[in-house]
């Protein structure tokens, strides 16, 4: 038996609630007292252990529970006896046996790469290809109802280093809106300014009120519409002086197709949650990137876990070079899961460099917040 034909005999699933410190709203929809994600481990028959985040929000990904059957109920049969060297025909079974559930399929190739990586004694973007940064450009996103809130978390990621925020728009009016572009402006004139509506614009207010904030000239404006509103998309994009982003209008690469020859955009954000796994969101990257558009490195709610496998799926894809929004960890979660510091230094997320994801979950911690768990968690 090589190493990698060992098989995987145990397939572990927590549903937990993480708390976090602060309201934050959205234009589809609000966070308050905590987020739900779903966790795997998966464990093999020689003692070894992989471990993946299914980070959702049921109003734009799917709903924690769908992850936790997906995986619980449809995957765990794919998986369970199958080695770890099958990752590539267990994916290829989940993802036509059980229709979308991207979340949870992301967080199994993840365990996955784990598992391999811990093997191959290599982190997991080398399972991909050469480390093309040791750091990657973090920006923290501005969502406070309680703008004043907001300034002070401002003040503090600034002293730490922090050199871009993604303003979240939509969702409190627009004199709001373009009140809280002014301050930032004003006030700190030296951290670039993103902005993200998160679906948060009625069709017919959709082009004026984007134009509105492009005067400010941030980097970019994110997802101002619906997810399927396409050809409006296309219109503003058209219109639009500042680069346009579509995040909810893109999971995978059949959407990416779509969208490139509808010319929704010229940026993508790229989520291994919305993608299916790192393979899949790597896929996104390399079509937009050939189609020249740009790639931003976004996420969910997530854990510094669900972070780790955005972190390796961009050390290994240097297509996608608008930097990322990794800071739940560090800034938004009372209590990260991970049983060291997710890694941010001076404004960068620093790309591990140890076997698999580089840094384990702590148990205690996971089992603390567990609301559901499957009959084998132990
Ligand atoms: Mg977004």
């Amino acid at each position: 038996m090589t190493e990698y034909n060992q098989k995987i005999i145990g397939m572990d699933v927590w549903q937990i609630n993480v708390p976090v410190v602060s309201k934050r709203s959205h234009g589809i929809g609000d966070i308050e007292g905590g987020f739900e994600v779903v966790l795997l481990r998966l464990r093999s028959e020689a003692g070894l252990e992989g471990w993946g985040e299914a980070a959702c929000w049921s109003v734009f990904t799917g709903s924690p529970e769908a992850s936790f059957y997906a995986l619980d109920r449809y995957i765990r049969p794919l998986v369970i006896g199958k080695t770890i060297a099958d990752r590539q025909s267990i994916m290829l079974a989940a993802r036509y046996a059980i229709a979308h559930a991207s979340e949870a399929k992301s967080a199994l190739e993840t365990a996955l790469l784990d598992m391999e990586g811990q093997i191959a004694e290599k982190p997991v973007w080398a399972l991909f290809g050469d480390k093309s940064a040791d750091k990657i450009p973090l920006s923290v996103s501005i969502a406070d109802p309680d703008f004043n809130k907001d300034i002070g978390l401002l003040e503090r990621i600034h002293d730490d280093g922090v050199r871009m925020v993604k303003l979240k728009t939509g969702f409190a009016g627009h004199d709001f809106d373009l009140m809280r572009c002014e301050a930032i402006r004003k006030s700190f004139p030296d951290i670039a300014l993103r902005i993200d509506f998160n679906q948060g614009l009625q069709p017919d207010e959709g082009l004026a009120r984007t134009l509105d904030l492009a005067v400010f000239e941030p980097d970019f404006i994110e997802q101002p519409v619906r997810a399927h509103e396409y050809d409006l998309m296309a219109e503003i994009s058209r219109k639009c002086p500042v680069l346009l982003l579509a995040d909810e209008s893109i999971f995978g690469p059949e959407d990416m197709q779509r969208a490139e020859r509808e010319k929704i955009a010229g940026g993508v954000s790229i989520k291994v949650m919305k993608s299916g796994g790192l393979t899949r969101a790597r896929e996104v990257a390399l079509m937009a990137s050939k189609a020249g558009w740009q790639c931003y490195g976004g996420d969910m709610h997530e854990t510094g876990l669900g972070h780790l496998s955005g972190v390796h799926l961009m050390a290994a894809t240097p297509e996608i070079a608008l930097g990322c929004e990794f800071y739940h960890a560090k800034y938004y979660v009372r209590e990260d899961i991970l049983s060291d510091i997710f890694p941010i230094k001076n404004g960068y997320v620093e790309i591990p460099d140890n076997p698999g994801l580089g840094i384990k979950p702590d148990l205690e911690k996971i089992e603390n917040l567990t609301i559901r768990k499957s009959a084998m968690a132990r």
